[in-house]
Parts: C-alpha cells; structure tokens; sequence
C-alpha cells in the first residue's frame, strides 16, 4: 500500500513537472487564466486537472507558502485552511523542498479530524513544481491501514502466545512420563493431562480455522433459508453432555417455525458458542434459556443463563478476539478465548447484529438479531416443509 502510493506519487510528480514545462514554453499567460486558479497566482495548465482525479489530499504552494491549489480532501482533513498550510512539519518540509529542490517523502501526524480518531496519520511526498518555487505536497490518510496493521501484530502475538501455553505443557508432561517411566500410575496421569493439553490444542485450532473461515467469507457467499428451530436443536445437542454433568438444564422457548436468510452451519456455531459459554459459566443445578421472537423484518435469538454475569466495565470488550474477564476460569472451562469473536462475525456475515446483557451474580443474555427471511418474521408451520413454504 505505502509502495503504491509511493509509486502513484512519483507519477504524479513526474507527470506535473512534464505538464509545467511543457506550458512554460507553450503558453505561460494562458494557463493562468485556464485553471481558475483559487488564490489569483499562476497555476500550470492542466495540474489542477491531475490534482482533481487524485484520491489523496494534493496541494499546490506557491514561493510565499501560501496554497495555489488544494484538493477538497486536503480542505476536509483539516490540511489546508484558506491559503494556509496547518500543518507546520509539513510545511517545514516543503520549504527545505524549495531550498535544495530535493524531493522527499515523510510520515506526520495531525491531529484528528474525524469524531474519535486522536490523530490522523499521513504518508507524504513532498516535490519541487518548475522553477518559480512552487511546491507540490501529495498526503494520504493511512491511519486506518495502521489499525489494521495494529491488529494483524496483535493477533498474531496473542495466537503466538495462545499456542506457546499448551504446547509448553506438553513438552514438560512428556519430559515428567519419561522420568516417570517405572510408575505406572503416575505415567497414566500424566498421560491424561498430556490428553487435556492436546484437547485445548485442538479447540484453539479448530475456533482460528472457524474465525478466518467466517471472516473471509463475508458476506456469506451462497446463503439459503435456515431454519431456526433445527439450528437450536442442532447447537444445543452439542451442548448437552456438558450441561448434563453440571445438571443444567437447556430450554428452549418463543415462536416456532421462524427462518433467517444465511448459513446454517454458521448459525449452529454461533448458537453453540453462546449455549456453551452459558454453561461454562453457571454453577451447577440452573437453567440456560433459548428463546426465539419475531422483531419486524429480523427474527431475534437469545441465551440467558443464571451464571456469573459479566462486569460492567467488560461488558464492552468481550467480543474482542481473546478477551477474558478471569482468562483462568475461561482456561479451566477449555475456553480459547475466541467464541464470542466468532459469534460477532457470524451475525456480521448475515448483516445482523449481537448484543449482551448482563449483571454480575445474576446471569447474562446474548441476543443474536438476524434478518428474517424474505424480509419479514414470519413463522412456518412445522408441517409444511421449508422448500414448499417459500
Ligand atoms: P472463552 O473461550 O474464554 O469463553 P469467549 O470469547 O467465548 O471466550 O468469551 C469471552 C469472555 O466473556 C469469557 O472468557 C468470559 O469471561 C466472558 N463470558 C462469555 N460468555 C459469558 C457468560 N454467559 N457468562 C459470563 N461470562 C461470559
């Protein structure tokens, strides 16, 4: 990204110096007049044409640093305010531009334009423009590319440091069995912890594949009709051995014979990672509560449990790849950390949403806001099959 638009600077600035000279022999007085310029000193013929189709901010400065030219995205960052460069790096750097006819790229930071952002970041390339000291700035906004960055860094440490945890275990428990060799009791032990480590291994991988499988495929590419009752049944099946060993009963509730537009291997994932969570973080002899309503054109799914809770000040992160409120509890419960995530980029991928309630001691609910099918809630008799009933 940073080598293209190096690359879509450098033509830019060559193409402006060709169309500079070119009008300085052909005709001088005229492309004054021709290019309306903004501030009534003299602007090649052409330039304001390359500098309009350009998507970065552009800006044109004359030998007295006041702007000839600006483009509206250099106006709207907050670049340029009438004839005035703000940003004073900026400006610095065009002047030593003028001084030595050197061109040179940079990065600055200004501060925020935008509502919430602090600081917008900018890759710039500042050129020299003909012989009359007129200065070409060329800045595009990278700030969000550098988010992503921020996150991809993130990410990949936090996998790095996720795996590091059980494949460390392993390692150790092997080095215990061999040392152990003539106790049979104490190899069978740790033989089943080695298990336990391998099994956390495998839930971790199983829910990175999950995650890049749902977020490359959004939107979901060939989505049918699903129907929400076999998705429930479906996710909350695989619920059961574990909410059966801490007697936790699984109800389910609400209209029946309801249908979304989307994937219904991914509503199962969903369903069956927020059914979990709900019984990984109740005590034992409660109830986790799936209920399903019509909400207008989106059909709406929730999970109450009568758990933990979560607090309020978490309440906001936990849908972040990793996050755990008490990461030793969510260890103790073969959690990887990355359920939630998966259920956001799963009602993401249907162009729904996810949200959550929840008070500490009392319980949560997560409620997954899907779009109906066809546009509008409406529930089907169980009798009649989904293909005949569309
Ligand atoms: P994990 O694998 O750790 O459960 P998740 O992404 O599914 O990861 O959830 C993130 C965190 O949110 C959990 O570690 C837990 O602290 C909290 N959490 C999720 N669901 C519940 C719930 N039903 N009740 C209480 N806390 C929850």
């Amino acid at each position: 990204m940073a080598m293209s638009f190096a690359a879509l600077a450098g033509f830019v600035v060559g193409a402006l110096a060709v169309l500079f000279y070119r009008n300085q022999i052909e005709a001088p007085s005229r492309a004054a007049a021709a290019d309306g310029v903004e501030t009534g000193a003299a602007l090649p013929q052409g330039v304001a044409s390359v500098l309009a189709v350009l998507p970065s901010s552009a800006v044109v400065l004359d030998a007295h640093d006041r702007v000839l030219r600006a483009s509206s995205a250099a106006r709207a960052f907050g670049l340029v305010k009438g004839d005035r460069l703000m940003a004073a790096e900026l400006l610095a750097l065009a002047r030593q531009v003028r001084r030595d006819g050197e061109i040179r790229e940079s990065e600055i930071d200004v501060a925020g334009h935008k509502f919430g952002q602090e600081t917008t970041n900018f890759a710039v390339r500042v050129a020299p423009l003909g012989s009359y000291g007129q200065v070409l700035v060329l800045a595009e906004d990278q700030t969000e590319r550098r988010r992503v960055e921020a996150v991809r860094r993130d990410f990949v440490a936090n996998v790095s440091h996720e795996l590091k945890t059980p494949v460390g275990a392993m390692s150790l428990l092997a080095e215990t069995i061999q040392d152990a060799a003539d106790d049979p009791e104490a190899v069978s032990r740790f033989a089943g912890r080695m298990q336990h480590e391998a099994a956390r291994l495998n839930y971790l991988i199983q829910d990175l594949i999950t995650l890049s499988r749902i977020q490359g495929a959004e939107p979901i590419p060939t989505p049918g009709q699903v129907s929400i009752d076999e998705a429930i049944h479906g996710a909350i099946e695989y619920c059961n051995t574990r909410a059966s060993a801490k007697d936790i009963a699984l109800v389910t509730g609400g209209t029946e014979g309801l249908r979304i537009w989307g994937d219904d291997d991914l509503l199962v994932t969903a369903l069956r990672n927020l059914i979990d969570n709900a019984v990984a973080y109740s005590p034992d002899h409660t109830r986790v509560v799936v209920s399903v309503r019509p909400a207008g054109d989106s059909v709406e799914i929730s999970v109450s449990d009568q758990g933990i809770g979560i607090p309020e000040e978490a309440l906001e992160r936990i849908f972040e790849r990793f996050f755990r409120v008490d990461a030793a509890r969510s260890r103790a419960t073969g959690g990887t950390g990355l359920g939630l995530a998966i259920v956001k980029h799963v009602a993401a991928a249907h162009a729904g949403e996810v949200s959550v309630w929840s008070k500490e001691g009392s319980g949560s609910t997560f409620t997954l806001r899907l779009p109906a099918f066809g546009g509008t809630a409406v529930a089907v008799p169980p009798s009649i099959p989904l293909e005949a009933a569309k």
